[in-house]
């Protein structure tokens, strides 16, 4: 296997984000605790990925008189897309973090005996003016094979959204899906709360969390 390029991941394991993917890991934590811990996870994740939009200047009018500041582009378009399910996880907090944002859903599952992902829904077709204005977040808690996440990218990249624009965000990753997605898209950043050790031979990353869909949706 090829190394991972550090130049594209970013591993964001601040405190609170290890003291969450405690919770998340753990075979005993119940459902509701891991929705808990995802969402807090997630809110620091997306201020990370959210530190690359670009800025105009802004003044706002305080009760004490004027103040030049900045604000993020109100003129660009941002999206995040989830990938169904365990990404839905994400999106409460995202578009709170991110209110101007569309949510752009795609469903994907993996089949179990080729490990390679299968559509079954699409909510990326649409008009692209001007690719370079938007900005696209794509969500899924376990960044495993990275062949629906590859998939995902291709989707904005088809419609010549700049790469740098595009993010991966996952909570945990396996080394041989980040290889994967750096392979195909080096430009892509790649935000991340954990690197774990490998894929086991049934595309589940170890040691992981077990199945996300699964433990977040308590089925
Ligand atoms: N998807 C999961 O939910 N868990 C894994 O370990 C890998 C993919």
């Amino acid at each position: 296997m090829e190394k991972i390029n550090e130049n594209t991941i970013r591993i964001i394991d601040n405190p609170v984000v290890l003291q969450n993917l405690c919770v998340m890991r753990d075979k005993n934590t119940d459902a509701q605790s891991i929705r808990i811990a995802t969402r807090k996870i997630t809110k620091v994740l997306m201020y990370e990925a959210s530190k690359s939009l670009p800025l105009v200047e802004k003044t706002v009018n305080t009760p004490l008189g004027a103040c030049k500041t900045k604000t993020i582009d109100p003129d660009i378009n941002i999206i995040i897309s989830p990938i169904l399910r365990a990404g839905l996880i994400f999106t409460d907090e995202a578009i709170d973090i991110l209110p101007q944002a569309c949510i752009r859903h795609i469903g994907m599952y993996r089949d179990e005996n080729t490990l390679k992902p299968v559509w079954y829904y699409n909510k990326v077709p649409m008009q692209v003016q001007d690719p370079y204005k938007f900005h696209v977040f794509i969500t899924d808690p376990m960044l495993a094979t990275g062949n629906s996440l590859i998939e995902a990218i291709k989707l904005y990249a088809d419609k010549e959204i700049p790469l740098e624009n595009i993010k991966v965000i996952s909570i945990i990753s396996a080394p041989e899906g980040i290889v994967n997605i750096q392979a195909k898209y080096p430009k892509v950043e790649i935000l991340t709360a954990a690197v774990d050790s490998h894929l086991n031979e049934h595309g589940y990353i170890v040691p992981g969390m077990g199945d996300a869909g699964d433990r977040i949706f308590n089925t």
